[in-house]
């Protein structure tokens, strides 16, 4: 008998409520792996001890979430090119001794367009609502994938500016910003929209504000809010005949990226979605 398991978890405050848990631990179930996910409370002035802890008791890695993402990096031996690009890293790797910095929240997007969504993303031109943290992941491995143009709309200039500024910079993309004043109309030739906002996430009902006459057929809509999946944003983009994809898929890709990424199995991509929209009661 073994055990002892090889540990791996979550940093964040508030935290009890993320069910990362749910979907980590049915995967290492399926695939047999004595290996633990632990829901962590971690508050801002104590990271550095706990990443001294994750260090002592030899974890294999953890995810991070608000408001550790880009605090945490000052810890860490190492952070890949593109968590570096972005400034904020969701998931450590230990390597050895060292501990390796990595994104897999915008990974995690784009494997959904493409696998589940059927679209590349080079040369696209997508429009982008909202410039919080999951947007800034997600432009930019959209960028390094070879998008053609995103454009940014979002209410607060100060937030986009230095995300349109950094896109520009860094990536061969072409990014604009659109401020946010009154309902945006989608400009005709965008092949993919995406809501990276908060608005829709459980409880909230309501839908960004957008001319939903402006979703054309040939458009692929995603909505990256995981609960509900079936947000009214995805529910008005396919009453426009669009193709649309749930935020649940990006959940589960960017948690399957670090699966791989600890255990070094591929993830069994089907049990963790199913354990996630059990959670989310949708199944
Ligand atoms: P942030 O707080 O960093 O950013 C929130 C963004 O939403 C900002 O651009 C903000 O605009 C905008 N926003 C919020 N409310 C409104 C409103 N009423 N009108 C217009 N804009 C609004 O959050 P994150 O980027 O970390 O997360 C955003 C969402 O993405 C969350 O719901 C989260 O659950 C989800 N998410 C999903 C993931 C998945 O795997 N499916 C992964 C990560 C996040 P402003 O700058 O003007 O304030």
């Amino acid at each position: 008998m073994d055990y002892k398991p090889q540990l791996t978890g979550l940093f964040g405050t508030p935290v009890a409520e993320n069910p990362s848990v749910v979907m980590l631990e049915a995967g290492f179930h399926a695939l047999n792996l004595n290996w633990r996910y632990i829901t962590m409370e971690v508050q801002p002035e104590n990271l550095g001890a706990a990443v001294g802890g994750l260090r002592a008791m030899g974890f294999a890695g953890i995810n991070c979430t608000v408001p550790h993402k880009v605090a945490v990096i000052q810890y860490l031996d190492d952070v890949s090119p593109d968590a570096r690009l972005m400034g904020a890293v969701n998931t450590v790797r230990r390597e050895g001794d060292r501990l390796i910095g990595e994104n897999t929240d915008g990974k995690g997007f784009l494997r959904a367009l493409r696998e589940d969504g059927g679209v590349d993303p080079t040369g696209k031109r997508f429009v982008v609502l909202g410039a919080g943290g999951a947007a800034r992941a997600m432009t930019v491995e959209l960028a390094l994938a070879g998008a053609a143009e995103i454009i940014i709309v979002n209410r607060t200039a100060a937030r986009a500016l230095p995300l349109v500024n950094l896109l520009n910079e860094n990536t061969p993309v072409r990014a604009g910003y659109v401020p946010w004043e009154e309902t945006y109309a989608i400009p005709p030739e965008t092949d993919v929209v995406v809501n990276t906002t908060s608005i829709g996430l459980y409880p909230d009902p309501n839908k960004p504000d957008i001319d939903y006459d402006t979703i054309m057929p040939a458009m692929v809509v995603c909505d990256i809010i995981p609960n509900p999946p079936q947000t009214r944003f995805l529910d008005l983009a396919a009453a426009r005949g669009a193709k649309t994809l749930d935020g649940l898929g990006m959940l589960v890709y960017q948690g399957a990226i670090g699966f791989k990424l600890w255990t070094g199995h591929d993830a069994p991509v089907d049990v963790m979605r199913n354990a996630l929209a059990e959670a989310f009661g949708v199944k």
